[in-house]
């Protein structure tokens, strides 16, 4: 797959973005069914077009939230305790939640790639988020609509999910 020029992803972003999140925020309150397996339908055009391992944006630009479980998991694995490896590379954010003190993570490899990847945190594996039960939910709460800024595949996402949509109306 090409390489992704993530500036040109932003730019299309920031230029799209009024319209998109409008969108977005008319879908969030709108009662149409079955949008959970539009998302499933879109989820899998994305993928062909845009590739992580030639982007890792959201590992240079973003941070996970993680949970205790990933703290316990991670220090394990580089013999720390709990305690040490939270100091050494975690704090709180405004919500509370555990997030790197630093960008990029520091456990991007210089090959774009996770050096943890098999014990990453939760909140990594799982991003960007597009296919959940709460779907409706993230929607709502602008997962999506923040994240396309930094995420090219949620830009697509969010793009191809508009076109789905309208064209089923
Ligand atoms: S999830 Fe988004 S930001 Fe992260 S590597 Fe993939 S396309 Fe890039
Ligand atoms: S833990 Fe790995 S996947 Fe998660 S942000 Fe850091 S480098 Fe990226």
């Amino acid at each position: 797959m090409a390489e992704i020029n993530v500036k040109n992803y932003r730019r299309r972003a920031l230029r799209k973005k009024k319209d998109l999140s409008k969108f977005m925020r008319e879908l969030g309150k709108s009662t149409k069914k079955g949008l959970l397996k539009t998302a499933i339908e879109v989820d899998k055009e994305v993928w062909k077009e845009v590739s992580c391992t030639n982007c890792a944006n959201c590992c240079k630009t973003m941070t996970p939230t993680y949970t205790k479980k990933d703290v316990n998991r991670i220090a394990a694995h580089f013999k720390m305790s709990y305690d040490e490896f939270y100091k050494k590379w975690l704090k709180k954010d405004s919500n509370k939640d555990i997030v790197n003190k630093t960008t990029p993570c520091q456990f991007l490899g210089k090959d774009n790639l996770c050096t943890i990847y098999a014990i990453r945190p939760v909140d990594c594996a799982e991003f960007p988020h597009f296919v959940r039960k709460d779907f409706k939910y993230q929607v709502q709460e602008k997962t999506y609509s923040n994240n396309m800024v930094h995420c090219p595949a949620t830009l697509v996402f969010v793009e191809k999910l508009k076109e789905a949509i309208e064209a089923d109306l």
